[in-house]
């Protein structure tokens, strides 16, 4: 049985790590909220991954975003990682959405078709 004072070093401890989320009140290491949106997000998905360039607001080429891939964001970087250096460009991911500068709509079609995903091209 631990004594008292390990007892209390323990409270001391998880009170001073402190971490929890605003949403559900658990310490965030044990926190589900953000794999519980991602499901959600994915499940939201209707199967089809839509490839489209968006120049409105940025400079030169703009980006080309890819949205509705039924990935979490861990993967989701994984594969922009791959696609980035496909493009030999930069890019992101954000809010479930591929971002990679330039405009390679054409080359990113070919890729995740070939990974295995239904893809269409849309808007401008
Ligand atoms: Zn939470």
């Amino acid at each position: 049985m631990a004594s008292l004072r390990d007892q209390l070093g323990g409270l001391v401890y998880s009170t001073e790590k402190g971490n929890t989320c605003p949403s559900c009140r658990e310490p965030l290491e044990s926190c589900r909220c953000d794999a519980d949106s991602e499901q959600a997000r994915i499940a939201a998905l209707d199967g089809v991954v839509r490839i489209r360039r968006e120049t409105s607001g940025r400079k030169g080429k703009g980006v080309t975003t890819i949205s509705g891939i039924p990935l979490t964001t861990a993967e989701l970087k994984d594969l922009a990682k791959a696609l980035k250096k496909r493009c030999g460009t930069g890019g992101a991911v954000k809010d479930g959405i591929i971002e990679i500068q330039g405009d390679h709509r054409d080359s990113l079609k070919q890729e995740l078709t070939a990974r295995g995903y239904q893809v269409k091209l849309a808007g401008g």
